[in-house]
């Protein structure tokens, strides 16, 4: 009997050497597929950094895929490249798999091959990925002489018009992707024989359900697991893949034997729906606490490539801040806030309104200091003439994050998290993120990237500006509620 083929590219290859499963789902069952805001983000991002990088070969010929068949795309490039010097999207088909490459370079009479990345590191699915091209590209009869990742130099700091070398480093992986060759073909074969069976295969879910990619499959193959599993575990300790071989799943289930430290924490405080003080912990943590006393929480973006200058690639850009205000203990709140207007660099209107309600004597309280802190200083290397004012309100930082990741409080609803997503609803039961229209840092970014593109749709912007201050105001305003909380749980008799 003759096997029916199924047609492979280069990313379901690397999506079947991930899971053999994952590729049988893509393949035969495609809407089981869950596609999160981030993966699409991710993806858009690297499409955007592979047209950047092509300046670092000026004046290339493009295969265009947008509504061409493959065919016409492999007809092109077979025409390209008996006269171009330079090919960006060359198409190729050999030993039923497609593969587009994104930077193809001659040099005499062979090729080199450029795979461009968004990332500012070569991984070992980089490889696989350009080993795959190499296996295709040269079993169509094209010569390659040398292989590269190219991706993004971290140390790159903008500085004027973007400088395209500079922005790039090229790893040489001809070596490591000619070594793969020889289970290439074995590898295809064996994905052509499992897409042909049915049902899928039986993999069971494990640590490769996230590496090197989170799967699109796991809302399918993870179903089963119960909320409070022994994958909500929270820190380094117990193997938590150990424990789901020897058929523990649910956290009621784990011997408490295997566990110390926070995990035998959470578990008991989970089990016995218990709420955990630490007194001399919260008052050690209070009296480090003076008035007047700010609350500050930044919203950022960032993007692979720096779009202004003094900035690196993936550099945060605060573009928003919320600031609540107590001058005494249970006094009156006053609340200020920034959100920059789109398309435009944020940072110097945003620093100077924050200098102007920050004085340098009060006290700033933020959850998760080093993330603030960074943004400051990086504000303050930006803007020098400002950084004495900036360091002194550094130096003033204080984290509420603290107390709740030390455990002085804890709540079994928090599932061991100490994110204030997670703390929130677990002290405070009238505020919650939920149907918040933006309602998380993710949705933060987005519902911004959005303002940037609705500059001429002026009711529209207000409703997403909207969205984003009540956010914001609502990590700040959290940060009050739950200092009450831990001022109250200290005086507790
Ligand atoms: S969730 Fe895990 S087991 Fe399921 S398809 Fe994806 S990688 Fe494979």
């Amino acid at each position: 009997m003759i096997q029916k083929t199924y047609p492979l590219s280069k990313s379901r290859y690397i999506r079947g050497l991930q899971c053999h499963k994952s590729l049988w789902l893509y393949t035969h069952k495609p809407k089981l597929r869950k596609e999160s805001n981030a993966m699409k983000a991710g993806f858009q991002q690297g499409h955007d950094v592979g047209e950047v990088a092509r300046d670092i070969f000026p004046g290339g010929e493009f295969i265009p895929f947008d509504e061409v068949s493959i065919d016409e795309q492999i007809r092109r490039t077979q025409l390209a490249l008996k006269t171009a010097k330079v090919i960006y999207e060359a198409a190729f088909s050999f030993g039923g798999v497609f593969v587009k490459a994104d930077i193809m370079r001659k040099v005499g009479h062979s090729w080199e091959l450029y795979e461009v990345k968004s990332s500012s590191e070569v991984k070992e699915v980089y490889i696989n990925d350009v080993a795959v091209q190499y296996y295709v590209i040269s079993g169509s009869g094209v010569p390659i002489r040398k292989a590269f990742v190219t991706h993004l130099n971290k140390k790159y700091v903008r500085n004027g018009s973007l400088d395209v070398k500079q922005l790039f480093e090229s790893y040489d992986v001809t070596a490591n992707v000619k070594e793969k060759q020889a289970g290439i073909k074995k590898e295809i074969a064996e994905q052509q024989k499992m897409l042909a069976g049915k049902p899928h295969p039986t993999i069971d879910i494990g640590p490769h359900c996230s590496d090197p990619y989170p799967c699109d499959f796991m809302g399918h193959c993870w179903k089963n697991i119960p909320y409070n599993s022994i994958f909500d575990l929270a820190g380094n300790g117990v193997k938590k893949w150990a424990l789901y071989k020897e058929g523990i799943i649910r956290m009621d289930d784990i011997p408490l034997e295997k566990l110390k430290g926070q995990q035998l924490q959470q578990v008991k405080a989970y089990l016995d729906k218990e709420l955990v003080v630490d007194r001399k912990g919260l008052k050690t943590f209070l009296s480090d606490i003076w008035y007047p006393l700010y609350y500050l929480d930044f919203e950022t973006f960032l993007t692979a490539v720096p779009p202004y200058d003094g900035l690196k690639p993936y550099q945060q850009i605060p573009f928003q801040y919320s600031l609540h205000m107590q001058k005494r203990a249970g006094g009156k709140l006053y609340h200020k806030e920034f959100l920059a207007d789109p398309n435009c660099d944020p940072r110097k209107e945003l620093l100077d309104s924050l200098l102007d309600e920050i004085p340098g004597d009060g006290c700033v309280l933020v959850y998760y200091q080093p993330f603030e802190k960074a943004r400051l200083k990086e504000l303050a290397e930006r803007f020098p003439k400002k950084a004495k004012q900036i360091n002194a309100i550094i130096s003033n930082v204080r984290d509420l994050l603290v107390p709740f990741k030390g455990r002085a409080l804890y709540s079994w609803e928090q599932q061991g998290s100490h994110s204030i997503k997670k703390v929130l609803p677990a002290f405070i039961k009238d505020m919650s993120y939920e149907g918040l229209e933006v309602g998380d840092g993710g949705e933060a970014i987005e519902a911004y990237q959005k303002m940037c593109v609705m500059a001429d749709k002026p009711e529209e912007l207000a409703k997403i500006r909207n969205a984003l201050l009540e956010y914001c105001c609502q990590d700040t305003l959290a940060m009050v509620r739950l200092l009450e909380v831990l001022k109250a749980k200290a005086k507790e008799a």
